[in-house]
């Protein structure tokens, strides 16, 4: 009986959306072959870098037509088995091509087949002879920066990097050959233990916990050997992070690692610091600013198990870790954690799979639960913990609406919300104005014909800037000059319509002319720590008035904050979004959270049209619970997540008629394969806003009410789209439990 041959089934960078099957190298030394490592393999006329996924005897593919790869590149996996899992998990659940999810996770030298190695630093030390001679300096008194350079170097025995010898002594490039060519000092490369050279010394501060804290930690850690959601629901300010840093203290200490997943901007040197000061050790850090280097030695650090601790955004999700021991989402209900183009994944689902697969626990923690979360809760899939009280003296704040329909705004503000802030900032405490919109205006409108400058390439009108003074599209970026007359009708006067965070940080400086203003939005938080550092000032209190947009609700600290003003609530109620009215609550129970959180007494204005809006009337007087409560019900009645599942076929073109052309076409066949329309089709319908960066855009909404009848049904179909001659002319995408439908 002849041998079955072995072949190599490979995911390639490539966005097609199955694997590629191969023989192994023909003259390749036998390894011991392993899933996860890198291969060589040639595709269409040159050789590209793939992933081995799996060793099979059989292929689709006939014999004759499998060539064979060409070489391995690493002898042990790259992707360990823990993270190979989760990858098939999501390739199968969300019919992505497997190259884009394995690729879009792995650091870029990794793609493009740097041999791995554990990350290294070049250090300096003393060496023997420097040893010798540290005691006798007489000789270098005319070379006091030599002096200065071998005494430092004899303070750390650990050596130091070039970048720690500069933040200590200032450039001595000259210093440093002068006593290398001596021999008195050497260089080595050190492998790096703390992957952020960058350490917080701050003191170790262990709280003895309060009751409520104590029965949360131990509910987890009675867990600790199996898979178990939890969901934690705590009010800002109610320990919940001191609660995850003592979950962690305990699984560290039994040699297994922790992940922990925060919303894009909760990465704050506050955050890292507690996480610091309390453990004192190496803590990976993974965000989308690092540069490849950073991203690379974080890698390979979890990789290699160097570091104990990840704390990251969305994407730290896919970090190697090999034995971990809980993983915790921190402010779970971000929407941050979904990804929202090319591989759309969620990671906190991701996050749930994962520790299912490696039989750990995960802690969900927030003030403000996602609907699924809170579902899933009440389904007793997760188990709820809750911590309903502020540590320490913090009370929740008062909050109260404002009815603007008769009031006389200035810059949006009223009367009321203008002489609060002038009460609050008297006393010297800090306030907060929130408005969800960016830039100084949201249009230009003529005061002769009402024309409105519309953005060239999307349905929608071009925002008004005042710093660098020009329009900007929010949804393509697309930029012009601010016109001096109307294009239509060329009267000369155009007026800036609707406010944004420039046009009220503009009033209020002239309100508060010797008050502290700052605003945070994305542009005035563009460059590369912008964001850190305005958050440092506001906690030395170099700043009274913030203004800003959602950046500003999120889980940060701020102990001097006793007034929150949100300008335009309206904005939120009414939206086309299925989701906004979570979002509202949820935006709403944050920003009351950022208020009073040390020993002063908060307050909250909310201004609207609408007082009587039955959402705002329960937010106000029953609270979040019984607000999400309400929009759950609303939810079941419309057969909408997490009552039904959800998936999206997005299509655009660039002319409006192709995308719909591609989306009956493909609609007609899962009627071929669902003749019982077990599964709703909405569409396909043009998208709310139709034209975007020049494409036309549509999509057909599935919605099913079993998720796995669901999943085998995107299954047949998804791959039967590819021959499709409409989809030639669009570019399309599948996006499964989609938080956007517009
Ligand atoms: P959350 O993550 O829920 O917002 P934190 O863990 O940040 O809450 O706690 C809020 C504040 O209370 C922090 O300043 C923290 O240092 C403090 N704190 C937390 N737990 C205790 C405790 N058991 N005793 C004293 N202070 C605590
Ligand atoms: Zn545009």
């Amino acid at each position: 009986m002849a041998v079955p041959s072995r072949i190599l089934r490979i995911a390639i960078p490539s966005p097609v959306l199955h694997y590629f099957d191969y023989f192994p190298p023909l003259d390749a030394s036998h390894q011991e072959l392993e899933i996860g490592i890198r291969i060589k393999v040639p595709f269409r006329s040159r050789n590209i870098i793939g992933i081995l996924v799996a060793i099979v005897t059989d292929s689709s593919i006939p014999s004759c037509k499998l060539r064979h790869a060409q070489s391995y590149i690493d002898e042990n996996p790259l992707i360990p088995k823990s993270l190979m899992r989760l990858f098939l998990w999501a390739v199968k659940y969300y019919h992505a091509p497997p190259g884009e999810v394995f690729f879009t996770a792995l650091p870029q030298q990794l793609r493009q087949g740097r041999i791995l190695k554990s990350p290294t630093i070049l250090k300096w030390f003393l060496s023997s002879k420097g040893k010798n001679l540290i005691h006798d300096l007489a000789i270098l008194s005319k070379a006091p920066r030599q002096k200065q350079l071998l005494k430092l170097l004899h303070q750390h025995p650990e050596g130091l990097s070039i970048a720690q010898i500069k933040a200590k002594l200032g450039s001595c490039q000259s210093s440093l050959s002068n006593l290398s060519t001596k021999g008195w000092i050497e260089n080595r490369e050190s492998p790096i233990t703390a992957v952020r050279d960058k350490q917080f010394f701050g003191e170790k501060i262990i709280f003895q916990l309060t009751i409520e804290q104590k029965t949360t930690v131990s509910a987890v850690l009675a867990n600790q050997m199996k898979f178990q959601p939890f969901l934690l629901q705590g009010v800002t300010g109610s320990g919940k992070t001191e609660v995850y840093l003592e979950i962690i203290s305990e699984i560290i200490a039994k040699k297994k690692q922790a992940l922990i997943l925060v919303p894009e901007i909760g990465l704050t040197p506050q955050i890292l610091a507690r996480f610091y000061n309390r453990f004192k050790c190496p803590i990976g850090i993974l965000h989308s600013s690092l540069n490849t280097k950073e991203r690379l030695d974080t890698w390979v650090a979890a990789l290699k198990g160097i570091i104990p601790i990840i704390i990251g955004t969305r994407s730290a999700i896919w970090a190697p870790l090999q034995n971990l021991g809980v993983i915790i989402i921190d402010e779970e209900h971000d929407p941050s954690f979904k990804q929202q183009e090319g591989f759309r994944y969620h990671a906190r689902d991701l996050a749930v799979i994962r520790a299912h697969q490696a039989n750990i626990p995960i802690i969900l923690g927030t003030a403000t639960p996602s609907l699924e979360s809170l579902e899933n809760a009440k389904r007793k899939r997760y188990q709820p913990l809750q911590l309903p009280q502020r540590v320490g003296t913090a009370k929740m704040p008062r909050v109260r609406l404002i009815d603007i329909r008769s009031s006389n705004l200035e810059v949006g503000i009223s009367p009321e919300m203008l002489s609060s802030l002038q009460n609050h900032v008297k006393q010297g405490n800090q306030a907060l104005l929130f408005i969800n919109r960016r830039g100084f205006a949201i249009t230009l409108i003529c005061s002769n014909c009402g024309f409105a400058i519309p953005c060239q390439y999307c349905d929608s009108y071009m925002v008004v800037h005042q710093q660098n003074y020009h329009l900007c599209c929010h949804h393509c970026g697309y930029k012009s000059s601010i016109p001096t007359k109307c294009p239509q009708c060329t009267y000369p006067i155009l007026h800036p319509q609707g406010l944004g965070t420039e046009q009220v940080e503009i009033g209020l400086r002239h309100f508060f002319p010797n008050t502290k203003i700052i605003r945070i939005d994305r542009d005035t938080t563009r460059k590369k720590g912008a964001f850190n550092k305005i958050f440092e000032d506001i906690h030395s209190r170099k700043y009274q008035i913030l203004i800003g947009t959602q950046m500003l609700a999120k889980g940060h600290d701020y102990p001097n904050l006793t007034l929150v003003g949100i300008l335009d609530a309206d904005q939120m109620l009414f939206s086309s979004n299925f989701r906004s009215s979570e979002r509202m609550i949820q935006l709403i129970t944050q920003l009351i959270g950022r208020s009073g959180r040390g020993n002063k007494p908060g307050e909250v204005l909310i201004q609207t049209r609408y007082p009587e809006h039955p959402l705002l009337q329960s937010l106000i007087n029953y609270g979040y619970d019984y607000s999400a409560e309400l929009i759950l019900k609303e939810r079941y009645q419309a057969k909408l997540p997490p009552y039904r599942y959800l998936a999206l076929l997005r299509a655009k073109s660039l002319d409006a008629n192709t995308s719909i052309l591609f989306l009956e076409d493909s609609r007609n066949i899962i009627m071929e394969l669902d003749p019982k329309g077990m599964v709703t089709l909405l569409g396909p319908v043009s998208a709310s806003m139709e034209r975007q960066g020049n494409y036309y855009h549509a999509q057909l909404l599935l919605q099913g009410s079993s998720r796995d009848y669901l999943q085998q049904l995107l299954s047949l179909w998804i791959p039967k789209l590819v021959f499709l001659k409409t989809a030639r002319k669009v570019h399309w995408s599948i996006d499964v439990d989609p938080i956007n439908l517009i």
